[in-house]
């Protein structure tokens, strides 16, 4: 790669949008294409967009409005038509000169009027055609962006090669990975522009399999596990003591599990199944079912929460069960931690939930047997990669609230089996949501009174805690909610910056109903179930993805009451709305997601690290399913031949420990 330079004031504004270097740069890929095509008048529709060029026949007339805004019109004439134009806060198109040549981007309001975004001195045929936009957040100007991209790209025509084999690029007619990036940046036609988008995802999706598929060897050891021996009557009996009857689903994915726990071949599973269709459960009896084969079982959870959450309902159910149960968190003190650890060391302790502290270096287990892994998505490279570790023998449960297609978690995650729920336990259940445009909640405040009057606690969501320009922030809305409820209902606050001891507090006051409103951050996201909540708020809703929102809902509803799910927003944004309107008219989780990645266009990933599938620059895992599949068999191919592409290969060593899923 050859590096092109940047003035300092170039380098500082790139380091902002994360560009270090040119090949940063040449990946730093458009979000959306403009696309310009010239029509005739008569063929224009209302609404639309235009292009024309022609020349300025009356003089610009300016006015001011609220201050600081202002209109400018004046009149064209084109192609023997004449046009009166309007632009907002231009103010320097007054200097316009009669009979000037310019050309006008606008859309079209009908009778000959045109409101403006662009009023160029370019010829048309210029501004015609694709164009990219990239996110540059003011911080560079477009032209001085395409102009160091051209750079990059002209300088490094020789140095950049394909990575994937000519042979395999040729059976789909895809373009050389240099035409592809070139295409991509400067597309010449939509046609190209397709081309080089599919090259790039095969590209991407093959780098992705050849790690996974080079990984899987290695993970599964035929018998190098402890097997597990197990009484069923014993587990059939724990089941009938349970408060619930477990849903058919439930039943199938514990009989698939406990089939997994005593074959001689590791279990990688993962089970998946929409917030609220009772995973859990099904977990601990995977866990009763290590216990009584004489082995260690642990719970991984991605938040302290959720984790004290699991450690509470492990002690109530197998409360008359002389099963030790352990927890293990970060901020739990030295001697609580210690004692613990001794217990996991001489195999005292046969259950431990906790978070990725589960799986830190001094952490030494007697005999794990399983290890399962809740709310799978939300753990980063790191933990995943240290739990592997220490689970060489164990059986591995997954488990996701994102649910997707067998064939597609697969490939994803790599060869696992998937079991599924699709049920949920209190089917007739019912959670309504409204939209509220207005970040506030004077518009509900009668609602939200009858509800709480009929005994209903609430979830009031904020995006931060502190102060911030953008949204309203948890500190400031807990005061005004104290200050309106006084003494009639209790308000608290709940977020990530309390202690453990605080949080354990609030925690255990809400459930116990002695909170009626918990104002909090989206530390309640994932996993907390307090049946007797049935109200949620949010506030800034737009600033959450769409999964995000969809699991902060899951929190309601919980128990044999209707929930109701307030989004409130200030935006006016079509594209935001339709977006929360999708939660609105939706509860499938599995829609939600599927919205959630077709909403996403090239190079976005806002709101996708919520979805809990990786994470791809261009391509998506649902819409480019065939690219992803075809890419798959490719690699695998590939890496048949491997020693033939030293590129790969090296590829693959350098990437071996990075961030895919590695179960
Ligand atoms: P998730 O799949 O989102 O993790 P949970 O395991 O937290 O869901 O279960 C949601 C709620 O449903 C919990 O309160 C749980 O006790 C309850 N539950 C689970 N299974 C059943 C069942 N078969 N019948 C009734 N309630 C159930
Ligand atoms: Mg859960």
């Amino acid at each position: 790669m050859k590096e092109i330079r940047f003035t300092p004031k170039q380098k500082e504004a790139l380091a902002s949008l994360g560009i270090a270097d040119t090949e940063q740069l040449l990946h730093y890929y458009p979000y959306r294409y403009e696309k310009l095509n010239y029509l005739p008048y008569r063929q224009w529709q209302i609404d639309s967009q235009v292009i024309i060029s022609g020349r300025v026949i009356s003089r610009p007339k300016i006015s001011y409005f609220q201050g600081r805004h202002s209109v400018i019109y004046f009149q064209m004439e084109s192609e023997d038509n004449e046009f009166r134009i309007s632009v907002f806060n231009r103010p320097w198109l007054k200097n316009l000169k009669l009979e000037q040549q310019i050309t006008v981007i606008g859309r079209y309001e009908g009778s000959g009027k045109i409101l403006a975004l662009q009023v160029s001195n370019q010829p048309m045929e210029e501004l015609l055609g694709i164009h990219p936009v990239y996110s540059l957040k003011d911080k560079i100007t477009e032209k001085t962006f395409n102009k160091l991209m051209n750079q990059a790209l002209v300088e490094n025509a020789e140095e950049i090669s394909d990575f994937v084999d000519e042979k395999y690029y040729g059976k789909y007619g895809y373009l050389p990975y240099y035409q592809a990036l070139k295409q991509l940046h400067q597309p010449s036609n939509e046609t190209m522009l397709a081309k080089a988008l599919d090259t790039l995802k095969y590209d991407e999706f093959v780098r992705f399999n050849l790690l996974m598929l080079s990984r899987r060897k290695d993970n599964f050891p035929e018998d190098d596990k402890y097997q597990k021996l197990f009484n069923t009557d014993e587990v059939a009996r724990f089941i009938k003591n349970l408060p619930f009857k477990l849903t058919d689903d439930q039943i199938q994915a514990t009989r698939e599990i406990t089939i997994d726990l005593m074959a001689a071949r590791q279990m990688s599973r993962l089970l998946q199944g929409d917030v609220g269709t009772g995973k859990t459960i099904v977990s601990f009896i995977a866990m009763y079912e290590t216990v009584l084969a004489g082995q260690q079982a642990a719970l991984m959870a991605p938040t302290e929460i959720l984790t004290r959450q699991h450690y509470h309902n492990l002690c109530n159910i197998f409360a008359n069960y002389s099963i030790k149960i352990g927890v293990l968190y970060s901020s739990q003190s030295a001697a609580e931690r210690a004692e613990v650890l001794n217990g996991l060391a001489d195999g005292s302790i046969q259950m431990v939930v906790g978070t990725h502290s589960l799986f830190q270096q001094d952490v030494e287990y007697h005999r794990l047997g399983l290890i399962i892994t809740d709310e799978q998505h939300r753990f980063g490279v790191k933990q995943r990669a240290a739990l592997a570790a220490k689970g060489n023998y164990c059986d591995i449960l997954m488990m996701s609230a994102t649910p997707i297609p067998r064939t597609l978690a697969t490939t994803l995650y790599g060869d696992i089996d998937v079991s599924t729920i699709t049920e949920t336990p209190n089917k007739d259940k019912v959670i309504h949501t409204k939209l509220v445009k207005k970040n506030s909640f004077i518009p509900i405040l009668d609602e939200i009174e009858e509800k709480l009057a009929q005994g209903n606690q609430m979830y009031v969501v904020c995006p931060s805690i502190e102060k911030s320009e953008t949204s309203r922030n948890a500190n400031e809305i807990y005061l005004n909610l104290k200050k309106y409820f006084s003494n009639r209902y209790s308000v608290d606050l709940l977020h990530g910056q309390l202690s453990a001891e605080q949080k354990t507090e609030v925690e255990q006051r809400f459930k116990n109903g002695e909170i009626d409103i918990l104002v909090c951050t989206t530390v309640v996201e994932v996993g907390v179930d307090v049946k007797n909540a049935n109200i949620m708020i949010i506030y800034n809703a737009n600033r959450f993805g769409l999964s995000q929102l969809h699991q902060l809902r899951g929190r309601i509803g919980r128990g044999d009451r209707e929930g109701y799910c307030y989004l409130l927003t200030d935006s006016d944004d079509e594209e935001t709305l339709a977006k929360l309107q999708v939660i609105v008219d939706n509860t499938d989780g599995f829609k939600i997601s599927y919205y959630d990645l077709q909403m996403r266009g090239p190079g976005d990933i806002m709101g996708f690290k919520q979805s809990g599938l990786p994470q791809f620059e261009l391509g998506n895992v649902i819409d480019d399913n065939d690219i992803l599949i075809r890419a798959k068999q490719d690699a695998a191919m590939m890496l048949k031949e491997i020693s033939r592409y030293p590129k790969l290969l090296e590829y693959i060593e350098t990437n071996r420990d990075n961030n895919i899923i590695r179960f």
